[in-house]
């Protein structure tokens, strides 16, 4: 397929003719397009996915549409959001290791990027909500955070390389506007695509009265615009992680775009939060056991971030922030300075998990651990929790210092009547 034919969305009818050609592709599947079969698999809220199997193997095919999905072509979205993932997904490679799919094909103008099928990985939200495990889920978590968190920082890359990257990310206009919208600001009025569960009136009602706490939000908002740290992964939930009982990889970056280091850290732990307190209405008997689970993960997750961030910060700090220059090769120890950096993200993503626990039960895009509940009745009191927890992280954040901390603040919330 060539760059210059105009964009034109795939069909499951006319996907094995317009990549038929590309050797990419045929390497993996087999020759003879005709043996390819198509399936459209698109679960998210964006974009067009297919599974195209061949003879020799599968691949993954993923096509922006110049709308919103999830809502229709009233809601435009630009196509150039391919473009950044791809720009993601690549990077990512470099700083993590076999954390991403591998991108095998990429084709600007038809907003189209081939990449690994990974199977037999399911999105990790459905293993949550089933109740299922995946080993070293913590571990995963904190180095992939961590290390593209450090490695497309300053402390890292050198300040004209790292310009650059965030002069390319300066493009991503409408899909971070997206966040800016849904997940700073929508949540905490009356906005046009908002809903909840009623049930939770009260609750939402004393939220929104909450001038310190739309402060606040509105904080986290302003580092989140302005603060080019690293670059992140911009939608970092437990659906953009797929997983089997053993392994898990990072998909869908498109939200990528340079922010503070806390950011993914924080809306990963705000969704094992939620997976967390949706559990009551999800298990029987194994309750405690998986609750404590979930609570393990996201201990194990900021144990290690705090640990690989350490690692990194005295084997690779080659960037222009804390030079060695200034303390190792002064005789002077630099990790007073790390311990310093650690808190500050630490803190900021205390603020954007609290902000994410609240969109996801009050703005537009609910997740399903709390949505799956149909009856209104028994969710409401575990997204009344979710709620207040959320609330605390955002007004305390700088408090919550310790892993500990926050997991007995959840422990408390998930036995409290809030409603
Ligand atoms: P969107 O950006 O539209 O949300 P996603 O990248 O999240 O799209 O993909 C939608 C769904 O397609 C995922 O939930 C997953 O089920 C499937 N999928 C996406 N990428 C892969 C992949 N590399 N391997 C296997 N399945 C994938
Ligand atoms: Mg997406």
């Amino acid at each position: 397929m060539s760059t210059n034919v105009t964009y034109e969305p795939l069909t499951p009818e006319t996907l094995a003719t317009r990549l038929g050609q590309l050797e990419s592709v045929t390497s993996r599947l087999g020759p003879d397009h005709n043996q390819w079969s198509v399936k459209e698999v698109g679960d998210g809220n964006l974009n067009l996915v297919f599974i195209v199997v061949g003879p020799k193997g599968s691949i993954i095919v993923k096509q922006a549409l110049p709308y919103v999905r999830l809502v229709g072509d009233s809601w435009p979205l630009p196509l150039y959001r391919a473009f950044f993932e791809n720009c993601a997904l690549t990077r990512q490679a470099q700083r993590t290791q076999n954390c991403v799919p591998d991108v095998y094909h990429f084709d600007n103008a038809q907003a189209l990027i081939i990449m690994e099928h990974l199977k037999p990985h399911v999105i990790l939200r459905n293993k949550l909500i089933k109740g299922e495990r995946v080993t070293g889920l913590g571990k995963f978590v904190g180095e992939f955070c961590a290390q593209t968190a450090f490695r497309g920082s300053e402390l890292s890359m050198n300040s004209a390389d790292k310009k650059a990257e965030v002069g390319i990310f300066s493009g991503n206009v409408a899909i971070p506007a997206i966040s800016e919208s849904l997940v700073f600001t929508d949540p905490y009025f009356v906005a046009q695509m908002n809903s909840h569960n009623s049930l939770l009136d009260p609750i939402v009602t004393a939220l929104r009265s909450n001038v310190e706490l739309k402060v606040r939000a509105q904080r986290m908002l302003m580092k989140f615009a302005s603060n080019t740290e690293t670059m992140l992964h911009g939608d970092l939930h437990s659906g953009s992680i797929m997983s089997t009982d053993g392994e898990s990889k990072i998909i869908d970056p498109e939200f990528a775009q340079y922010g503070p280091m806390g950011f993914d850290l924080g809306m990963v732990t705000a969704n094992f939060l939620m997976a967390y307190f949706s559990q009551p209405a999800h298990r029987g008997d194994d309750l405690d056991d998986y609750q404590e689970w979930i609570l393990s993960v996201i201990g194990e997750s900021l144990r290690t971030f705090r640990a690989e961030f350490k690692r990194l910060w005295h084997a690779e700090r080659t960037g222009m922030l804390y030079p060695a220059t200034l303390f190792e090769d002064q005789g002077h120890d630099s990790s007073i300075a790390c311990e310093q950096v650690l808190t500050d993200i630490f803190s900021d993503a205390m603020a954007f998990c609290g902000i994410e626990m609240h969109r996801r039960c009050l703005s537009l895009a609910h997740n399903a651990d709390f949505e799956d509940i149909v009856d209104p009745a028994i969710r409401a009191p575990l997204e009344a929790r979710n709620l207040g927890m959320g609330a605390q992280l955002i007004l305390e954040a700088e408090t919550i210092t310790d892993n500990a901390s926050l997991i007995s603040m959840a422990n408390s919330y998930n036995r409290r009547n809030m409603l």
